[in-house]
């Protein structure tokens, strides 16, 4: 890494953060003119599509998941870094399945089982949406199944 200043290759890290976005924060010397500065990597994983019901096909997107997350929550006493944590999560688990292609219900599952733990009004919410409950018999099932594990 070249200093921004005199352009000298003699730097070193000082720090080294990790963000909550998944990239990472090193905080740089250079041994020459000792100016310090940052530098921040994106750690580039590839993702697999996802496959919807219907069997439409796009490509994996961490933003649409914080959204339905960020919907369930509304009002919840779920801070910003759990929600940011279990996006977190969700990614690793669905990269760490190393396929080409992954069923959105999987990764639906994957959220519902990590909210489950985190809020459960939260969790019921996201369910109604992603298990598709259609009527309040199915509500009530999910409900009961989730009274029943306590
Ligand atoms: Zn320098």
């Amino acid at each position: 890494m070249k200093c921004p200043t005199c352009g000298s290759s003699s730097t070193h890290v000082i720090d080294t953060i990790r963000e909550p976005s998944g990239g990472i924060r090193r905080r740089r010397e250079c041994k020459n003119c000792n100016r310090r500065f940052s530098t921040v990597e994106r750690v580039v994983e590839s993702t697999p599509l996802v496959v919807k019901r219907g069997g439409r096909r796009e490509a994996f997107n961490r933003d649409k998941i914080l959204e339905g997350i960020r919907i369930s929550c509304a009002k919840r006493p779920v801070s910003a870094e759990a929600i940011d944590r279990l996006v977190d999560q969700v990614e690793a688990q669905v990269v760490a399945l190393n396929k080409s292609e992954v069923a959105a219900r999987d990764i639906g599952d994957m959220v519902l089982n990590g909210l489950r733990k985190l809020d459960e009004v939260a969790y019921i919410r996201y369910a109604i949406v992603y298990l598709n409950l259609k009527d309040l018999e199915s509500v009530k099932k999910e409900i009961e199944k989730l009274l029943a594990e306590k």
